[in-house]
Formats: C-alpha cells, structure tokens, sequence
C-alpha cells in the first residue's frame, strides 16, 4: 500500500468508528484538502480512489485542477470540486466556473455575485453558507444572527444551499461549536454540515457531520 492509500485508509476508518459510537448509520463525505499540495502529491489519492477534493483559493486550483480533472475522467467517477476557502465577489464567476461545491458564502455581495455567474454560466454548484461561530474579529463567515436573512437572500438568488458551513475557533474544544452549528442548521431545516477537519473530524462525525474537510492526515504536514 502507497503512504496516501494507507491514510485515506486509516481516517476513513476513524470516521466509521465515530459514526458507529455515534448510532450514525452513515457516514460523512470526506473531502480531501489538496491547498499548497502538487499534483504529484495528489495523484496517489486519486489513485486509490478519492474523488472529492478541496481548494481554498481559486487562481491555486486553476493551476493544477483542469489537467488533473482531465487525466480522472476516463476512470470511473470524476472529480467532484470543493471551495473551502474564502472567496472575494471578483473571482465568483472563476469559482463557479471551476468548482462543484462552495463552502464560503458568507455575505450578501457574494450571494448576489454568485447568482450572476450561475446564470451566466448556466452551472449551479451546492452551496454552504459559512458561519463565524465563535464569533472572530479575523475569521470569515456570516454572524449567527445574519444567518436567517442571508438564507432568504440566497435562495431569493436561486443558489442551491444544501448546509451550513464552519471552522471553530483554533485551539478551544470544538464540541460545542459543532453542536451549535448543528442545532442552527436543524432550525433553518437545511440537511448539510460542513464540518471537521484534521483534529476534529472524529468530533464532528459524532456531532453529525454530512461532510469533512481533511488536509494534513490524508497529504502530510504543509510546513
Ligand atoms: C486547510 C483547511 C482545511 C483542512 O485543514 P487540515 O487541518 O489540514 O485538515 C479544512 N477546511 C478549511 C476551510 C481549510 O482552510
């Protein structure tokens, strides 16, 4: 077995264990965090049958994504896009463009920016709406208490919102701000939690996430 097959191996089997210690019958999506990785790097997981893959920035996944996309499409299942990172109004058409998911839609330019290009584009990816849930000066994400209004709007703006999205505080148990975004995203009836990521993937599988955003256990440290 190649390092990244045993990796991928290994937190699958991490999240099938917290599901299973959860009573969760399911399992969550894991999408493997490729940021500052080549695509050498990223061929072994390919190669061993990872097909969703996350990016924070879109001119970085421009660079290597199209050729990767291109050499996975003959084998079965494509590549399925992730947007993890924050994303400026500007670069909304390049985003949807490029990418099948966006985590980060956090205010109401992007919504209204995001709408725009779908259109032009004729392409509708899912969405997150992100969430600053502990509440951070630097931290993107919409305030808990915008999140009702943002929702309207972009469903106003025809995005397909499929959950909410959420990096907690570094450093401060993560627990509570799963369950927190958990609890909003029962409240607003949206099924998608977009949660957990190398530390804290377990927690979050056992707090309910539908997806996991994994980088440095499934590619290494990025130094
Ligand atoms: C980098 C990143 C991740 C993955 O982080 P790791 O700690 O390497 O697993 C997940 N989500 C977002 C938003 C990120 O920027």
């Amino acid at each position: 077995m190649t390092d990244a097959s045993e990796r991928l191996a290994a937190v699958q089997a991490g999240l099938y264990r917290a599901c299973r210690d959860a009573g969760r019958s399911d399992r969550p999506l894991l999408v493997a965090v490729s940021k500052t990785f080549a695509a050498e790097d990223i061929r072994p997981l390919i190669a061993a049958g990872q097909r969703h893959f996350g990016e924070n920035r879109v001119q970085e996944a421009q660079g290597k994504w199209p050729a990767l996309i291109a050499e996975t499409a003959a084998d079965s299942g494509g590549i399925v896009l992730h947007l993890v990172g924050q994303l400026q109004s500007n670069k909304a058409a390049e985003a949807v463009a490029l990418f099948d998911v966006i985590h980060s839609v956090d205010r109401p330019s992007l919504v209204t920016a995001l709408a725009k290009a779908q259109t032009a584009l004729s392409k509708r990816p899912a969405c997150y709406l992100q969430v600053n849930i502990g509440d951070e000066a630097q931290k993107g994400g919409c305030a808990l208490a915008d999140l009702p209004a943002l929702l309207t709007q972009a469903r106003e703006a025809t995005l397909d919102i499929t959950g909410l999205m959420c990096v907690p505080p570094a450093d401060l148990e993560p627990a509570p701000y799963f369950a927190l975004l958990a609890e909003h995203a029962r409240r607003l009836g949206l099924p998608g939690l977009s949660m957990g990521m190398s530390s804290d993937h377990q927690t979050a599988a056992l707090l309910g996430a539908t997806v996991v955003r994994v980088g440095s256990a499934l590619f290494g440290s990025r130094g």
